[in-house]
This record gives C-alpha cells, sequence and structure tokens, in this order.
C-alpha cells in the first residue's frame, strides 16, 4: 500500500486535450507533502474532512489533465452547487438567474483554474469529476452492501463462485470470461467506502457511441459512470473517509475496445412522439397545450435517464411528483403517466417493484398540488372567464 501521506498530484505537459496517448505523456509530478498528523483524515471511522490546501492543487491537477470539476459538499457525495433540484430551481441562485434556467453541476464542471481557486475558497469542498465533460468511462466497483437485518448481499447465480465477493471480483471474472485481461493498468482511486474507481478514456470520434452511466450492466455490483454522470476524486472526504488514488501519477489508459462494445447502449427504437392521452381531449385549440405536455412528459423522462447511479430513484420520484401535479390539475391521464415513468425507470436499471412505489409515492405527493396548463379547460382561470 502506497504511504498516503506523500500525495504526488500529476500535471501533464500536455495541452488540456485527452486525446493524447496517456503512455506518451510524462507526467511532472508536483509535490503536495502533508502532515501526517493534522491533515489527512483517517480512511477509517472518525469524522474528518479534507484540508482545502490538498483540494486545491488536486482540483488544478484535474483540470490540467482536461478532467471538468465541480464542489461536493463538505463530508459528502452531493454537489454543492446547484443546491437545489431542476424541478425546484427558483432562479435566485446567481448562475441559474444569469442562464434564465436552472443549471445543472455538469454545465458548471470547469477546467478553469481561476474559477476553481475561486470555488474552493469558502470551503474545503470535496471534488467532484463530471465524467461526461472530461472524456472518462469510470468503473465503479463496489462492496457488497448489509441489508437491514445486516446479512451481507449474496452475489447472483451468474457470480455465485468461490472467490467472489465483491465488485472487484466479478469484474476479473467477467474479464477472464470474456477473454480478456483485467485492465488494472490505469487511474484508480479507492473510495471512501471499500470500492475502487478504474479510470478510463472514454472512445472519441465521429462514430464513437455516447456512453451513459449503467448500473449493474457490466455484473454485479459494477456501475460506470460517464455522460451524466460523475465520481467523487481523490482526496475528497466522504462521511469521514477519504477517496485515495493509488498512484497520482498513472493516466488514464484508454477504454478497450470490448468493454466499450458492452457498454453501447442498444441502439433507441425510432423516436416517435410520446402518445399524450389529453384528459380534455378536444382538437385544434389544444396543439400548445399538446406541445407542452409533451415537453413536460419528455423533460420528466430524460431526467430519468441523465440522473447518475445514486440519484435515479430520487430522479424518478421527482419526475412522478411533477407529472402527477398536472394528472391533478386534468391536463394528463394517471395511465400515461405511469407507463412513461415505468419504462424511464426499467430502462435505466430500477426493478420494477422499486420504480412502482416511487412513480405512486411522487404522484400522490403531486396530486397534493395540482398545476394546470395555461388554456386548459380545466384550469380554475379559464374556468372563472367562462
Ligand atoms: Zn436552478
Amino acid at each position: 500500500m502506497r504511504d498516503p501521506v506523500a500525495l504526488v498530484f500529476p500535471v501533464d505537459l500536455a495541452p488540456q486535450s485527452l486525446d493524447t496517448d496517456p503512455s506518451t505523456v510524462r507526467p511532472t509530478p508536483l509535490e503536495v507533502t502533508v502532515n501526517r498528523a493534522s491533515t489527512l483524515p483517517s480512511t477509517r471511522g472518525t469524522a474528518g474532512t479534507t484540508r482545502r490546501d490538498q483540494l486545491v492543487p488536486a482540483a488544478l491537477a484535474y483540470a490540467a489533465r482536461g478532467w471538468h470539476v465541480f464542489p461536493l459538499r463538505v463530508g459528502d457525495k452531493r454537489p454543492a452547487f446547484p443546491d437545489h433540484a431542476a424541478d425546484r430551481c427558483t432562479g435566485r441562485d446567481p448562475r441559474c438567474r444569469r442562464a434564465g434556467r436552472h443549471v445543472t453541476w455538469e454545465e458548471r464542471a470547469t477546467t478553469d483554474p481561476a474559477r476553481i481557486r475561486a470555488a474552493w475558497t469558502s470551503a474545503p469542498y470535496g471534488i467532484g469529476i463530471a465524467t461526461g465533460p472530461s472524456g472518462l468511462l469510470v468503473i465503479d466497483l463496489d462492496q457488497p452492501k448489509p441489508d437491514r437485518g445486516g446479512a451481507i448481499e449474496r452475489p447472483p447465480t451468474e457470480f455465485d463462485e468461490p472467490g467472489i465477493t465483491d465488485g472487484a471480483d466479478v469484474f476479473a471474472a467477467r474479464c477472464a470470461r470474456a477473454g480478456h485481461p483485467a485492465p488494472l493498468d490505469t487511474y484508480t482511486v479507492s473510495t471512501g467506502s471499500g470500492g475502487t474507481h478504474l479510470y478510463f478514456i472514454a472512445p472519441t470520434g465521429p462514430k464513437a457511441p455516447e456512453l451513459r452511466c449503467t448500473a449493474g450492466h457490466l455484473g454485479w455490483l459494477i456501475d460506470t459512470r460517464a455522460h451524466g454522470g460523475y465520481v467523487v476524486a481523490a482526496p475528497s472526504t466522504v462521511a469521514g473517509r477519504a477517496y485515495l488514488a493509488d498512484d497520482p501519477d498513472a493516466g488514464a489508459a484508454p477504454l478497450p475496445g470490448w468493454l466499450a462494445d458492452a457498454l453501447t447502449p442498444a441502439p433507441l427504437p425510432a423516436q416517435v412522439p410520446a402518445p399524450i392521452n389529453l384528459r380534455t381531449g378536444g382538437a385544434g385549440g389544444n396543439e400548445r397545450m399538446r406541445a407542452y405536455l409533451e415537453s413536460a412528459m419528455n423533460g420528466a423522462v430524460q431526467a430519468v435517464h441523465a440522473a447518475p447511479g445514486g440519484q435515479r430513484n430520487r430522479a424518478v420520484y421527482g419526475a412522478a411528483v411533477q407529472l402527477g401535479q398536472l394528472v391533478a390539475g386534468g391536463a394528463l391521464t394517471a395511465e400515461t403517466v405511469r407507463a412513461a415513468l415505468l419504462s424511464a425507470a426499467i430502462t435505466v436499471g430500477q426493478s420494477e417493484a422499486e420504480a412502482v412505489r416511487t412513480i405512486a409515492s411522487g404522484m400522490r405527493n403531486g396530486a397534493g398540488r395540482p398545476r394546470y396548463v395555461p388554456d386548459s379547460p380545466a384550469s380554475p382561470a379559464r374556468g372563472r372567464a367562462a
């Protein structure tokens, strides 16, 4: 195990581009030596946060590699900014106000050193790396979690073999079964919870597939982060446990082709307009309303697709609240909303049972706050005018 005291953050000499073959780039190490007693949080247990004087050089070093960073809440995996979900955007946040719309963490992620220094001045924020804009695909090998009774999760039949207990074992087995060596010679981070992040350069070029996040697609306890996702980067601290790079000098290797193929989403069925069953029916004058509802439905479905691994259930819930409000306002039927959200939730890997519960709960919440579409025959404004 590497001595975690001397943190060496690499700064590539190459321009801020990921098109460079990392094996040909000699990183210039930037030594940041920290005091063992007072700064590096224990990797086990005690509450601690990583000091700001470690975080800023690390964030700058990532930016120099072309990796887009953004601040995470202190000691937490969640983005620090924006501090609100898209459906709760009031426009008071300065970035949202200037843009005239909600600005996501992915859009805020940056490689600009001045913005990075400014962002980390007020607090020892953790570092998030937005994998999509960074051109990265990160394979997240997790540890099994104990269930409510404290029993450790068992592997599914496919991986129920001696020696397979966690995501790293599953990944090794997956690679062996595919007849390929496990691609472990790449930038690697040990996570606070005993997991492993393997960083890869995502395929580029006009024909390259746009890889998105997956959950369990490569196997039990294996998630991937790409477009729409982010990773907690070293040396952030989450719940008192530090994320540490195994070899901070290592570059990210290109994602092996067979893994890129395995992670390439199946082509979507031809885009058909979402069938909107307008509860109020009618023709002609309802075209604007139909367009509004289609956009609300498509936006909700896209929010579910775009949510990173740990936030999918919340995204489904948020979408169900929003559309549930429109159902309560009489603009959409509950069946239309349920079917669209269920399909989206299952597509991103949620279990049907969980998705059904989440959607029902979100729609119940939304029903308490009906939202009326302008021009809707059901809207109270029109009711008064009639
Ligand atoms: Zn906002």
